[in-house]
């Protein structure tokens, strides 16, 4: 299915195959939108988790074949506490420096110079940008972290059908 400027066009054919009904909702986020009846059964309310289930199962396994966690992990430092590493800056740091809230900075360490400097970034995401729980959920089933942040760093694509 293309989505061009016309918008996005579902063949009547492959409606009928959800049941969706005459009433239908739709819910969007960022990647991906839900298309769903407005009135469902228990039963149907099963059936859409089992479906949204499946479609995240999939997605995991491309991360998880994309980023297995390896022995070297040592190097990545992303999988060894990286979690509890974390700097939260205040706003009002970011302020008194002329920085945006929303910029996002990285650690630049001097050696030996008993400093410890924070500069805006020159990507604009990473995987800071990953809500902690969702990052715990990666590390448990064997996702690297650190090969995970390049791939969100360098806006590469992951996923093609
Ligand atoms: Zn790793």
């Amino acid at each position: 299915m293309k989505n061009n400027n016309t918008g996005l066009t579902i063949p009547n054919e492959i409606i009928a195959q959800t049941n969706l009904g005459d009433e239908i909702t739709l819910q969007t986020f960022p990647s991906v939108m839900v298309l769903k009846g407005t009135k469902l059964t228990a039963l149907e309310v099963l059936q859409v988790i089992e479906a949204l289930e499946s479609v995240t199962d999939c997605l995991y396994a491309t991360l998880l074949n994309k980023f297995p966690k390896e022995d070297d992990c040592d190097d990545c430092t992303f999988c060894e506490g990286f979690l509890e590493d974390c700097v939260d800056v205040p706003d009002w740091a970011k302020e008194v420096c002329g920085i945006d809230p929303d910029t996002k900075l990285c650690i630049c360490a001097e050696q030996d110079s008993g400093r410890i400097l924070l500069e805006p970034t020159d990507y604009e995401h990473d995987i800071t940008d990953i809500d902690e729980d969702m990052l715990e959920v990666l590390a448990d089933i064997g996702i690297c972290l650190g090969e995970l942040n390049e791939s969100i760093m360098s806006k590469e694509t992951i996923y093609h059908v």
